[in-house]
């Protein structure tokens, strides 16, 4: 056979090309198998789902925006754990936590600042729509006379 590197001829026993000194490749031994990273690949998806949690609490206080990263933490968490590496468990039970911790959070902030607020506006905005309609009557009054 020949050299995979400088491509001088290598007698079948050796084992080391004589001209360069590259090793020469079983050609009985099987293919090396290229794993696809399977480890790297689980890591990305639990870690995808930490950084979905810490988005859920950071903006839990907005309205909308923490039911979206919550729900693709708890996707992201979920499928980080189902997958069979230990090293990735803790970063995505941990997105898993705070996944449902910004959930409640966003929940509780819905009802303690978002809907709250918008009642107050339009408690306002009627005050206002009354104070012109009553505001409008006197004029109205006033013409008529
Ligand atoms: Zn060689």
């Amino acid at each position: 056979m020949y050299c995979n590197k400088c491509g001088s001829y290598i007698p079948s026993k050796r084992t080391v090309c004589s001209n360069c000194g590259a090793p020469v490749p079983d050609p009985n031994a099987p293919a090396p198998v290229v794993e696809p990273e399977p480890e790297k690949r689980s890591n990305g998806i639990a870690l995808a789902g930490l950084i979905m949690g810490i988005l859920t609490i950071v903006l839990c206080w907005l309205p909308g925006i923490p039911f979206i990263t919550g729900l693709l933490g708890l996707i992201f968490s979920i499928a980080g754990l189902a997958k069979k590496n230990a090293r990735s468990k803790g970063a995505a039970a941990a997105g898993l936590i705070l996944s449902i911790a910004g959930g409640a959070l966003s929940v509780f902030a819905l009802f303690a600042i978002t809907i709250p607020g918008v009642t107050k506006y339009l408690a306002a905005a009627e005050e206002a729509k009354s104070s012109y309609a009553s505001a409008m009557g006197v004029v109205w009054r006033n013409w008529m006379r």
